[in-house]
């Protein structure tokens, strides 16, 4: 017997039993970013690799060990997106989206990151994401809060989500942080996580979200970032906690959120739960507004959030917060020979009677019983037996769900459909 090939480790099948809570998730997060008039863009899933290293940083997590990068057939070095951000302002930059425009732009799909796989983190995982350029206030980096937080209340989990907030301030005022916090560190070098020891000259700013309980105990006394903060910063800051305020938002200052990409600047946030472990970060974001100029634009704000998709729907699972939902509505089936031809033709009278109708047809000739077993099995609400006797029509509808209740019988298509 031939090997069985099996799917790439980290990289999942979504399976029809699992495709109705993903629809339902998809269709709230494409009405709530149209509710606040963004309009979707879709870029391709490869891009060069610079696209990555210039926009993501060379010294990140992301570059360093997480890309799926390869050379192709022409020996140019391609990566499979590890995040949309980078594709969304070269797409914007390379058609003209950006300068002097305001887009609010949302994008969603698959995401490529090579890691170890374990719950609420994959290798191909999804991504919906908000970006909106052009527009340098706090009263927009308010806004894609608002957005957010409105889809927490949306699917009903506003209870198990925590916004954490921070401001890593002007590039300049980050830069003098970032060797004030150096110095305090080396002091305390041998003491710190090997991880942390290795950031201290490439990225020392994430040592300040290292898990490591020592490390975290060093940094109690560390230098604040927000003593560092510049006055157009700490004003960009307020006016947001200001907005947030006056919308009844919520929110904790986490001196520690840094995140994980070079681009941000200003503020940054993240919506934590503590109900999926260790992955508790369901969307992630912040401020950007030297990422289009460094990719070849020009000067151009931006802001904006990613949420895995795959942590929201294990949130909501365990919530119990999916729809119930149905594939099929109505199950049509031949009660006798003669009426075997004719099936098909009746389930589409009943679509055209009633749009949206899942109508699933019987494939095959077993006996009735057996066809009302599998009736049963589809999950619908009703069966209708349909009989061809002498070129006469009659249909019998069964309430599958609901044995109390009596069959009907109708001589007429249009009786059955004003039943259902
Ligand atoms: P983490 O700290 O969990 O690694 P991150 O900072 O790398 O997250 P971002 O790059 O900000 O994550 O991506 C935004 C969101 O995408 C995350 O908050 C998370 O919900 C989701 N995400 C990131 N990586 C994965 C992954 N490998 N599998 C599933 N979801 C992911
Ligand atoms: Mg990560």
């Amino acid at each position: 017997m031939a090997k069985n090939i099996q799917a790439i480790r980290g990289m999942n099948d979504l399976l029809p039993s699992q495709s109705p809570a993903w629809q339902y998730v998809e269709g709230v997060l494409r009405q709530v970013a149209s509710a606040y008039s963004y309009e979707e863009i879709r870029m391709p899933v490869l891009e060069s690799t610079d696209l990555f290293k210039r926009s993501i940083g060379e010294v990140t997590d992301i570059v360093e060990k997480e890309m799926y990068t390869f050379d192709d057939r022409n020996g140019d070095s391609l990566t499979l997106r590890p995040e949309g951000t980078a594709s969304c302002v070269r797409a914007g930059n390379e058609h003209g989206l950006l300068y002097n425009q305001t887009p609010r732009l949302w994008y969603m799909g698959p995401m490529f990151r090579h890691e170890r796989p374990q719950k609420g983190r994959y290798r191909q995982f999804h991504q919906f994401g908000i970006e909106a350029f052009g527009m340098p206030g706090p009263d927009i980096d308010a806004e894609i809060i608002l957005l957010s937080a409105r889809l927490w209340k949306a699917f009903g989990i506003e209870d198990q989500v925590e916004l954490q907030l921070n401001s890593l301030a002007s590039n300049e005022a980050r830069a003098n942080y970032r060797d004030a916090l150096r110095e305090f560190l080396r002091a305390h070098e041998a003491e710190l996580d090997e991880d942390s020891q290795r950031r201290l000259d490439s990225n020392v700013l994430r040592v300040l979200d290292s898990k490591s309980p020592q490390t975290q105990a060093i940094l109690a006394n560390a230098p604040r970032l927000s003593d560092y903060w510049d006055d157009e910063s700490r004003d960009h800051f307020e006016g947001l906690c200001t907005r947030l305020d006056a919308a009844g938002i919520r929110y904790t200052l986490n001196e520690r959120l840094v995140r994980g990409l070079d681009y941000y600047n200003r503020t940054v946030f993240e919506w934590v739960t503590t109900e999926l472990g260790a992955q508790g970060t369901v969307c992630a974001g912040g401020r950007y507004d030297g990422l289009v100029e460094q990719l070849g634009g020009k000067p151009t704000p931006g802001v904006g959030f990613a949420m895995g998709i795959e942590r929201l729907v294990l949130l909501l699972e365990a919530q119990g917060k999916i729809p119930s939902s149905r594939s099929t509505d109505l199950y049509v089936m031949a009660g006798n020979a003669e009426a075997e031809l004719i099936v098909l033709r009746v389930a589409e009278q009943l679509r055209d009677g009633q749009i949206g109708l899942k109508v699933q047809v019987h494939s095959g000739s077993q006996a009735l019983k057996k066809k009302l077993n599998k009736a049963d099995k589809s999950g619908a609400e009703y069966g209708l037996v349909v009989f061809m006797d002498g070129g006469i029509e009659t249909y019998q509808l069964k309430h599958l769900r609901d044995r109390d209740q009596a069959d009907q019988e109708f001589t007429q298509i249009d009786a059955v459909i004003r039943a259902l």
